[in-house]
């Protein structure tokens, strides 16, 4: 874990949140790579689970909702976790973490009663301070989709099932953040609410259960440190008749990565009581008015990246020198690839790599949008090579003495180190497969 925290700040990746100022517990900073990396994940995910389905309709909510939306999900009431705190050193736990509720693990003090902590943001809208103006920062982007059913129900008339997708932050008030971006307390979500009829629940739960499957294919984790648990009923959140934790083997244990939730009409029905305005749906085909039923399946960004990580870190010996690089796939890797001349200070070099680049450049407009080419010409080759392998870069162009004479460059695997000679016509074609 600890080499894994220290690439990402090193290269460019996640850096603590507020470092300056000694950090925030529980936030987190995404910089140049990372960001790359982490709007490749949210494409790729719009990609599979909205674009590619006729059944999907997008939504942006707002982060601050009217408190009432929070008092009928159950999230002023319910959404709290288990807290003890010791009496000598007074630091506080989240009891359900805990082997031993008696004794601190830090210093051996005595714990005091356990007593339920809402996790929560609380926050005022406008300038008065007082109960009324009380919000919340969201805790998960679902309720956002909730209280627009009825909007998108209006405006498309879809048939169901159908669902609602979102992607954006969410807020936790976590009692112990902690294992990197793993708990955090700002963090984001890629949800989805998808409606069904009550009795086809068990189908849809299963194609998404499928389709979770694909993703995790997709954004190359081994299948072998993915695994489901059903959740036991004592488990559950309040609002589910059943979930999957689809767990990842991180570095610090098996821990969850996603949830699979079968969160019945829960919501629909408890915010068409709390705001008196009807949810129900109208099925043309049998006349029924119902509320339909939900399936949920809910990732976290920042789990995926950091399950990604995990994943891609490797250490090998390349040509008699131990390395360590990133296996990602060339589908979310930050720089898909980085193009360099031989050496920085021979102009007819630096000159044709620069044309290398821009002609691929143009190549990626027509071939392909989702191709990320770098050009680089910082320091000598072989740190080069050490920097594109540590990010992960699949393939590095080098553009060399021979490319001036007979126009082929050198294309390097970033896994294998080997290097071929290419003709810069079919650059594209063994490129932008
Ligand atoms: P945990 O039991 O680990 O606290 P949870 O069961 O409360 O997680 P959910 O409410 O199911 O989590 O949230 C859905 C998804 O959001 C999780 O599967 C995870 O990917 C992500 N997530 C939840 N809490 C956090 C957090 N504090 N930091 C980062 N991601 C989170």
């Amino acid at each position: 874990m600890e080499k894994i925290i220290s690439l990402a700040k090193r290269r460019g990746f996640i850096y603590q949140g507020s470092e300056i100022y000694g950090g925030l517990a529980g936030t987190w900073d995404y910089g140049p790579l990372g960001v790359a990396l982490k709007n490749n994940v949210k494409a790729l995910w719009w990609q599979m689970f909205v674009e590619e389905r006729e059944d999907m309709y997008g939504v942006d909510a707002a982060i601050l909702m009217n408190k009432g939306v929070w008092q009928s999900s159950g999230h002023v009431g319910g959404f709290s976790d288990p807290l003890v705190e010791c009496a000598k050193c007074h630091h506080r736990f989240r009891a359900d973490q805990l082997a031993d509720t008696k004794k601190c693990p830090d210093c051996g003090g005595a714990f005091g009663e356990v007593r339920q902590f809402n996790m929560m943001f609380k926050t005022h809208v406008g300038a008065a301070e007082d109960d009324a103006a009380v919000s919340y920062l969201r805790p998960e982007t679902a309720q956002g989709m909730f209280v627009n059913f009825k909007n998108i129900v209006d405006s498309f008339h879809p048939a169901l099932p159908f669902g609602l997708a979102q992607i954006g932050k969410a807020f936790r008030n976590e009692i112990a953040p902690r294992d990197f971006i793993f708990r955090a307390r700002e963090f984001e979500q890629m949800e989805i609410e998808y409606f069904v009829r009550p009795n086809d629940w068990e189908r849809f739960f299963e194609e998404f259960r499928r389709l979770m499957w694909q993703w995790v294919e997709a954004i190359g984790l081994r299948r072998e440190n993915v695994h489901e648990l059903e959740v036991p009923a004592e488990d559950r959140a309040h609002y589910s008749k059943r979930t999957i934790d689809f767990e990842f083997d991180y570095p610090f244990g098996r821990k969850e990565l996603y949830g699979l939730a079968y969160r019945t009409d829960f919501d629909l029905s408890a915010h068409q009581k709390g705001s008196a305005t009807s949810l129900e749906y109208f099925d043309e085909g049998s006349k029924e008015r119902f509320v339909p039923h939900v399936i949920e399946p809910s990732l976290g960004v920042d789990r995926t990246i950091l399950a990604i990580l995990t994943n891609a870190y490797t250490e090998d010996e390349l040509g008699g020198e131990p390395r360590s690089f990133l296996k990602l796939s060339p589908t979310i890797a930050p720089v898909t690839v980085a193009v360099f001349p031989l050496l920085k200070n021979k102009p007819p070099l630096v000159e044709k790599a620069r044309e290398v680049y821009a002609m691929l450049r143009e190549a990626k407009k027509t071939a392909s949008n989702n191709i990320r080419i770098a050009f680089d010409d910082n320091g000598n080759i072989g740190k080069r090579y050490r920097r594109q392998d540590e990010i992960g870069t699949p393939w590095c162009v080098t553009v060399d003495f021979q490319t001036l004479e007979d126009d082929t460059v050198t294309v390097r695997d970033r896994d294998t180190g080997n290097q071929t000679r290419v003709k810069i016509d079919e650059l594209t074609k063994t490129i932008f497969r």
